[in-house]
């Protein structure tokens, strides 16, 4: 044991390193978007800010400076330039491996948030995160995207199948609602509701539940969004330029506020430099390690030998265990996918199996290889379906096999105090003195869809800020203060607290 603890601080002490090249292969990725090896037939020599990242995080910033640029009536020549760093493939970390699923869950934080941060700090951090469902789908819609990025409203269900955990969510719940009274928006209070075990199998036909509990949430491909939005960006903001294949390998400080981004296709003098890496994040902000880990997540598509009917693809699940939960959307392949299935019918999402990994889970912990899958969660999540939502007796509707098309894994970033991490970082984080402003916004804890697009388009109006170039707040992102990357936090932060927290 104390070996295996040993190892485990090790690889979370350690650097992140380089994405692997040869990831397992995510079904959201195939067909790859036209522009997912996109580069500039030189790499530029010089950008006013770089992003290293280009999962959703670095969308969002992009998005949102070409956006403020634009409202402030800033003349063209004087937009910044802007060059996106990948060291793979566009969009080929977590946010194209992911499930897709945008799901706020209070009832399982609440007490946690109000705690740490009083009733009126968890108040904004849940407002913020979400706000985050309706937003992205705005985005999608306004972007003549809804469709093909299949971003939707689903009502979901936790089953929950430990009676202690399903009584402490009851109670937080209650506390929720009673705390946020005159707070939420009242299309989404309106769906919460706790269901007894009597009432899951009455409502879904599903037996063995201590309990459930019923909501709004709602799922899409992040790829598919993310890609599209890039090309979008492409074709609008000629000072953008999407780098693939070009990792960032280390940074140097410069004289006069820059600092050389230094890539194996040469170097790149920034003023500002953002660090959307998530799982990756502390490779050049080694200040952060420990306090934001990568762990190794795996996702599934099954398609069940007959659908249950009480689910379609305007429904969610998941499946509560005290420790750990698995995750499931639906979804209809369009006509043209490339994923053709014997069995006919939608194609389910399902991730999750993470502490059925040895040491429950704690071996994907500090795991940056995407490149492999580990066997426990794979073997686990491959045999959910049939196990837990087998058809009801005298009843056809229920899987007893899947057809497995697809399995992948990808990496997350999971911080020490469950917050994600926004803002300006100085010498203790980079441990570089001098060069070029730097910036950090990552560190979602496996729930990207509720965090990272606001904690991006917070950070862009901040760097834009701090450039001189003044954006006004209508309509614009307000990261909580709780999110904020500050020197304290940094002190604060205990990696002991993962253990309790997730
Ligand atoms: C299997 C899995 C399932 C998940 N399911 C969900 C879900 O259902 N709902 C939810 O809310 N969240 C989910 N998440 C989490 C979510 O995907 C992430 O929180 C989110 O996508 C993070 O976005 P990002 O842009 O910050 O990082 P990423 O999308 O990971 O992007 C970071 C990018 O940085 C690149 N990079 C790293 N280092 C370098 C370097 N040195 N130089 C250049 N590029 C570099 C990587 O290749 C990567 O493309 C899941 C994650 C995984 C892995």
């Amino acid at each position: 044991m104390e070996d295996q603890l040993s190892a485990l601080l090790r690889r979370l002490e350690a650097a992140p390193g380089i994405p692997v090249q040869n990831p397992t292969s995510s079904y959201w990725q195939e067909p790859p978007h036209p522009i997912s090896n996109i580069q500039s037939p030189e790499l530029p020599s010089s950008a006013d800010i770089v992003i290293i990242g280009s999962g959703i995080t670095a969308c969002s910033i992009v998005k949102t400076l070409l956006e403020c640029c634009r409202d402030s009536a800033l003349d063209e020549s004087k937009y910044p330039r802007v060059v996106v760093l990948e060291a793979r493939s566009l969009c080929s970390g977590g946010t194209g491996r992911n499930g897709g699923h945008i799901k706020e869950t209070p009832h399982e934080h609440w007490n946690y948030l109000r705690e740490t941060f009083g009733v009126e700090g968890a108040r904004d951090i849940t407002r913020f995160r979400l706000k985050h469902l309706d937003d992205i789908l705005k985005i999608a819609k306004k972007e003549g995207l809804e469709c093909v990025a299949e971003a939707r409203k689903v009502k979901t269900v936790d089953l929950h199948y430990d009676r202690e955990f399903y009584r402490e969510s009851v109670d937080q719940l209650k506390r929720f609602l009673v705390d946020m009274d005159g707070f939420l928006d009242p299309e989404i209070d309106a769906h919460w509701k706790a269901l007894t075990g009597e009432e899951v199998l009455k409502e879904f036909g599903i037996d063995g539940t201590c309990g459930a509990f019923t909501y709004l949430a709602g799922a899409l491909s992040p790829y598919a969004l993310v890609a599209h939005l890039f090309d979008s960006f492409l074709r609008s903001y000629p000072k953008l330029h999407i780098e693939t294949s070009t990792p960032a390998l280390s940074i140097t400080p410069l004289p006069s506020s820059l600092s050389s981004v230094n890539t194996p296709r040469g170097i790149i003098k920034a003023s500002h430099i953002i660090h959307a890496t998530n799982g990756h994040i502390s490779q050049f902000l080694p200040g952060l390690r420990t306090k934001i880990q990568p762990v190794r997540g795996t996702m599934s598509v099954q398609v069940p030998s007959s659908q249950p009917a009480k689910f379609t693809t305007d429904d969610s699940l998941s499946f509560m265990w005290g420790k750990g939960f698995e995750y499931i959307t639906i979804r209809t392949p369009p006509t043209d996918s490339p994923h053709k299935s014997s069995t006919p019918g939608p194609h389910w999402m399902v991730g999750g199996g993470l502490v059925h990994a040895p040491h429950e889970g704690l071996s994907e912990f500090g795991v940056t290889d995407d490149a492999t899958i580990s066997l426990q969660s794979k073997a686990y999540l491959l045999g959910i379906l049939p196990s837990i939502l087998p058809p009801p007796p005298d009843q056809p509707n229920g899987v007893t096999n899947v057809e497995t098309l697809s399995c992948w894994s990808g990496i997350m970033g999971f911080s020490a105090d469950a917050l994600p991490w926004v803002g300006r970082v100085g010498e203790r984080y980079s441990r570089r003195r001098g060069g070029a402003k730097e910036y950090v916004c990552g560190g979602y804890s496996g729930e990207g869809m509720v965090n990272a697009w606001g904690c991006g388009a917070g950070l862009a109006r901040l760097v834009l800020h701090e450039m001189g170039i003044e954006v006004g707040m209508k309509g614009g992102w307000m990261v909580p203060w709780e999110m904020e990357a500050t020197d304290e936090r940094l002190e604060r932060a205990d990696i002991r607290n993962l253990a309790t927290l997730f």
